[in-house]
């Protein structure tokens, strides 16, 4: 069976065709600047890839080569439409209706249109990659997988503001998490390197790549999360600033005379490791200045470490403990460096890297030494392969249910 994995962006649309038994990647590729100028289409493998410059008025547009990339040319995967046998579609703000994947129907998209709100310019982004699929693949099953539903199972303390009650009621303002997609597939992903159930652990899961956030998995149940309302919260990142003190906004807004839309800006792009160093949201780039004595640079470096660190205590304290720390994504992969400051200072809590390991290796691998009390995992995340074994298994379902 194959699964079309699609994740499409305001200007852009990627996608991935996975051979579910084989989990292998058939095809992948981007479009990119879609409906603006200097668009183009990079499809293809590592060293097969392909990139064509080409107009692209709308996601139908970038839709149709996509699909015409993958059954004809030098780098055809499949012959016809028909060997791709459903779609997977990545959608950001899944808010309180949607606490696992569905298969796409005019209610669902209808709910994913009003909760455009939450995420305006990421689920129309998501409707118009669902749309293009529709116009191009029409009754083509599709299935939409939400970056929230994981964290449906937070208990009301830990998604609530303290704020007047009334902006939930009136707004559904509380925290929806993200990177749940990422988080459910490495904690399931660890739970089976261990060998064990994850009903049985308390696990922390660390996303850390530009995005960031961290999750708290008591016996399999997430309860906590970093990320808020929006992938705002939480952490520092590459060029998001994490949570702040809420009063630093009027303050900034009042004194450099900025706009709503501006101060948010200055948060989401022109903050986090970027804000701090002055250079770059890239950790390898802040990494090397800082190794050449940029003391900027070196702060950024800290300042990260230490919010992770932060987190980590928080989720501990909350589970009253933890068996398993997860690392993934970007930094988390493959930063020996930041890991190495996330957990020094650990070793009395039972936490003890090795530091060995933390340098070599790769792929899934633990990396805390024998006589830690808890296990620290490096875990490559797979958000398209969670996305397409979730469509295959609503399809699954419904066609035994006999409503496909
Ligand atoms: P995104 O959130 O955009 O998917 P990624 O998961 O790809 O991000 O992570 C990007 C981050 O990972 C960047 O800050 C990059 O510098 C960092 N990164 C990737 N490889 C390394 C490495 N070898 N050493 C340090 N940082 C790395």
């Amino acid at each position: 069976m194959n699964v079309l994995v699609i994740n499409a962006g305001s200007s852009s649309l990627k996608y991935q065709l996975i051979h579910i038994e084989s989990r292998q990647v058939l095809a992948k590729g981007i479009c990119e600047r879609v409906g603006g100028e200097d668009s183009f289409h990079k499809h293809g493998i590592d060293d097969n890839e392909l990139v064509i410059d080409t107009p692209m008025k709308d996601h139908n547009d970038a839709m149709a080569l996509v699909l015409e990339a993958l059954t004809s040319g030098p780098n055809k995967v499949i012959d016809s439409l028909d060997q791709i046998d459903a779609i997977g579609h990545r959608v950001v703000q899944g808010g309180r209706y949607f606490d696992r994947s569905v298969f796409i129907d005019d209610d669902v998209i209808a709910k994913i249109d009003e909760l455009a709100e939450l995420a305006p310019l990421h689920n129309k982004a998501a409707l118009m990659g669902i749309r293009a699929c529709q116009q191009t693949m029409p009754g083509k099953p599709m299935v939409a997988v939400f970056d929230t539903s994981y964290f449906q199972t937070l208990p009301q303390k830990a998604f609530m503001y303290p704020v007047p009650y009334e902006y939930y009621e009136k707004y559904a303002l509380r925290k929806y998490g993200a990177h749940g997609t990422s988080h459910r597939y490495v904690a399931a992903r660890a739970a089976q390197f261990l060998d064990e159930s994850l009903d049985d652990l308390k696990m922390i899961t660390c996303h850390l790549g530009n995005g960031c956030s961290m999750t708290a998995i008591d016996h399999g149940i997430a309860i906590d999360t970093s990320m808020g309302l929006t992938p705002l919260d939480g952490l520092m990142m590459g060029t998001r600033c994490g949570a702040i003190d809420p009063a630093i906004v009027p303050f900034v807004m009042e004194h450099e005379g900025l706009s709503a839309d501006e101060i948010n800006d200055v948060m989401n792009k022109r903050s986090g490791l970027l804000g701090i160093s002055g250079i770059s949201n890239d950790l390898r780039t802040v990494r090397t200045a800082s190794e050449e004595g940029n003391e900027r640079a070196q702060l950024a470096y800290e300042m990260y470490s230490h919010s992770v660190k932060k987190y980590l205590g928080q989720y501990i304290a909350e589970m009253g403990g933890v068996d398993v720390i997860v690392l993934t994504a970007g930094v988390g992969e493959n930063c020996d460096k930041m890991r190495r400051m996330i957990f020094s200072g650990l070793q009395t809590m039972g936490i003890i890297l090795d530091l060995e390991k933390n340098r070599e290796g790769s792929g899934e691998r633990e990396i805390s030494t024998d006589d830690s009390l808890v296990q620290i995992l490096i875990i490559p995340t797979n958000e398209e392969l969670m996305i397409a074994l979730d469509t295959l298994d609503v399809v699954e379902q419904l066609r035994l249910e006999g409503a496909l």
